[in-house]
């Protein structure tokens, strides 16, 4: 099978290697659709600490399942699957805890390589975040998984009504799954600031209500204008820079909430008014990852086919043309593109 190996930052190889087999609680799928993620781009252009090269890649994927373990009773050779790829352990303390986002282990047995034609599943996976794909989602959409799951994580236990207000900052294919979550739950005054006009495009055809192309100093006062002055119910930082951290609860009413969903670049910090934070009651969240709750909550949403996740999908390439699609992400031509190995 073919596959590709990130040899260093900077440098993809296309390799011939053999086919993996399943052991006894795993299963191994044939990839018939892979995303392309900001993280990729991360790793392809500086390498991840968690992740030392040479290493496959990408991890956002759907499939056919092309062989299972003995041990697996629900799933089939044929089937078609979504997957989450990871796993909690369900013996760490914090797996004991619900909190599998934080599992000990979670991150380090992570499932890379669907930027290749064939991935093995570990039983940890297997457990907990397969799902069959319904017939009428195509791969590259059902491929939306992880990343949903990130975003139905962050909203886990957010208070969300149909009259809220929500302001998303940043305007990549995160801020608009956030747009389409909320949507999804009634919210539909929802604006989205972005500076990227091409991206902007996508977040109307995704339904937000406002698109404001500014910076924030303007776009929070247009905020501030569209509420007498109070702010927004919820306020979704993702861009992961930290003055954008540093500005999200600007943007907030008193009592509202702010999410720092995009993580910033490792030992920045991000100072706050601390009067703001009290006397106005913000509560600010920080959500990492995902558990297999909310796995299940973005599988639910992307079976409901009013959805539409697949208006994030900006183009599709074959396995070789992986590194046209990588350019034209980073250069912010779409949102996500589709390989199809
Ligand atoms: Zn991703
Ligand atoms: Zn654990």
């Amino acid at each position: 099978m073919r596959a590709h190996i990130l040899q260093e930052p900077g440098r993809i190889e296309l390799h011939e290697l053999p086919v993996p087999s399943p052991d006894e609680g795993e299963i191994v799928v044939r990839v018939r659709a892979a995303l392309t993620c900001g993280t990729d781009i991360k790793m392809f252009l500086r390498g991840h600490p968690k992740f030392p090269t040479p290493t496959r890649f990408g991890h956002e994927f759907s499939g056919q399942v092309s062989a299972v373990g003995r041990e697996v009773k629900h799933l089939r050779e044929g089937d078609e699957v979504m997957v989450a790829p990871t796993g909690p352990c369900n013996a760490c303390y914090y797996c004991s805890r619900e909190q599998e986002n934080l599992c000990e282990t979670v991150i380090e047995t992570m499932v890379l390589g669907a930027y290749g034609e064939f991935v093995k599943i570990p039983a940890r996976i297997v457990r907990a975040n397969v799902y069959p794909k319904p017939r009428a989602l195509s791969f590259a959409e059902a491929a939306l998984l992880e990343p949903l799951s990130c975003v139905t994580h962050g909203l886990e236990g957010i208070s969300l009504r149909p009259d809220d207000m929500a302001v998303v900052i940043g305007a990549g294919a995160i801020a608009l799954l956030h747009v389409l979550v909320l949507r999804a739950h009634g919210v539909h005054n929802v604006w989205v600031v972005g500076r990227n006009p091409e991206r902007a495009r996508y977040a109307s055809r995704v339904g937000a209500q406002r698109v404001l192309i500014s910076g924030l100093s303007e776009a929070r006062a247009a905020v501030l204008s569209a509420t007498a002055g109070r702010g927004a119910d919820l306020v979704i930082e993702c861009t992961g820079q930290v003055e954008v951290w540093e500005r999200a609860p600007d943007f907030a009413r008193r009592g509202g909430t702010v999410i720092l969903f995009g993580g910033c670049a490792a030992g920045t910090q991000a100072r706050f008014d601390t009067l703001r934070l009290h006397y106005d009651q913000l509560r600010v969240h920080s959500p990492f990852h995902f558990t297999p709750r909310a796995v299940r909550r973005a599988y639910e949403l992307l079976a409901d086919s009013s959805f539409a996740g697949e208006r994030l999908i900006s183009g599709y390439y074959a396995l070789e043309e992986l590194a046209k699609a990588l350019d034209a992400h980073r250069a912010g031509r779409g949102l996500k593109f589709a390989i199809e190995p």
